[in-house]
């Protein structure tokens, strides 16, 4: 079944602001929840989850940007690498899209999720107090390129700071030659269960093993290197492969570039955003590049072929006809910037500003003076002209 569109599914324009957003979701979760749905559980529960995804991906600013960029699916297999590192170094290249998370980000929200959901539906919550593998943490950068390199695509290094593997332990904290052991406080289950008396009959609660901190592992002997974390602080250089046609503040993400995941889980993701710098002359516009044309009150007046300067660096030549207006506009068909998610190209828009010139040599002011003799001294201002 297609995904229905999040902006949709909550009932909000595209241009919906985030406190448009939380009301509406709010309004829906109540709606929704299962809880409040005894006879439909089923049906209310998708519908809750739909609402959640939506709201999950439309509340994050960059999840935003890139739902509005590619959808829900993302652009598959885009940058013609199906999957594969353009740099032949593993990682992998594409621009993703968020699913269901759970509720771990939903700031202020918390209040209605505690008391909807009594730790038992759905969420991360509970697989965060878990040893089991974790995803490392996503890592975001920016990157300014210039408006013709956006234009193009271009090849970029970026210098990022983030924590690896520790080489001399591969991971494990634990001294070359010596293990890991797993917790004999918790049997390696990071947590240590508590059975108290109280007047209310038994409780049990649980909290963080504080033999291991929750880890579920003892290391005797600290590898030297990482002080056993496992981890190092280092700085590399990431290439990315910005594709033509990007737009300002878009995104590109190298998976599997973020911070090393926990017990084996992948590695996080590299959201890098793009900037592009403001040109001199050409401006952009969904993918139509626009830009002014000076000419001349002759070239204007008698027409005639001028040049137009290319983003690419090229030139055109294209013929004005006798008598153009200032301000007239000029359209090169597929000369503006490539779609980045279909296969269609902007046009190169120009509009004509006709130069009236501040310094005349003699013999032009001559001719010109002449020129004013044959015609009217102003051109007479029509019934329904500026003053119309
Ligand atoms: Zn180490
Ligand atoms: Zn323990």
């Amino acid at each position: 079944m297609a995904k229905r569109d999040y902006y949709e599914v909550l009932g909000v324009n595209k241009n919906a602001t985030d406190e448009e957003l939380k009301k509406a979701y709010r309004k829906l979760a109540k709606k929704y929840h299962p809880d409040a749905n005894p006879d439909n559980k089923k049906e209310a529960e998708a519908k809750f989850k739909e609402v959640n995804e939506a709201y999950e991906t439309l509340s994050d600013p960059q999840k935003r940007r890139m739902y509005d960029q590619f959808g829900p699916d993302g652009p598959q297999g885009f940058g013609g690498s199906g999957g594969q590192g353009p740099f032949g170094q593993g990682g992998y290249y594409s621009y993703t899209s968020s699913g269901f998370n759970g509720f771990d980000d939903f700031g202020d929200l918390g209040d209605i999720f505690s008391s909807f959901f009594g730790g038992g539906f759905g969420g991360r919550s509970s697989s965060r107090r878990q040893n089991g593998p974790r995803k490392g943490a996503d890592l975001n950068a920016t990157i300014d390129i210039t408006f013709e390199q956006s234009f193009s695509g271009v090849e970029k290094e970026i210098a990022i700071t983030r924590n690896e593997e520790c080489s001399t332990c591969h991971g494990t904290g634990a001294k070359p030659g010596t293990s890991v052991t797993k917790c004999t406080v918790c049997n390696g289950t990071g947590q240590v269960k508590q059975v108290q008396n109280t007047i209310l009959g038994q409780m049990q609660t649980t909290r963080t093993c504080s033999a291991c901190h929750g880890t579920g592992e003892i290391i005797k002997e600290p590898c030297p290197e990482c002080s056993g974390r496992g981890k190092v602080r280092k700085q590399p250089r990431i290439k990315i492969k910005i594709p033509a046609g990007i737009d300002n503040e878009q995104t590109v993400v190298l998976r599997g570039e973020g911070e090393p995941g926990e017990k084996g889980g992948p590695k996080g993701d590299l959201y890098i955003t793009v900037r592009i710098k403001k040109h001199s002359i050409f401006t952009r516009k969904g993918n139509n590049v626009l830009c002014d044309i000076p000419i001349s009150i002759t070239q204007a007046t008698l027409g005639g072929e001028i040049e137009v300067p290319m983003v690419d660096g090229t030139k055109e030549k294209y013929k004005i006809s006798e008598g153009t207006q200032t301000g007239t506009k000029f359209t090169i068909r597929n000369k503006g910037f490539k779609s980045i998610n279909s296969n269609s190209t902007g046009d190169f828009i120009f509009t004509v500003i006709v130069q009236t010139p501040k310094r005349l040599s003699k013999e032009q002011r001559e001719l010109l003076v002449q020129l004013a003799k044959t015609m009217n001294e102003q051109p007479p201002i029509k019934k329904r002209g500026i003053f119309g």
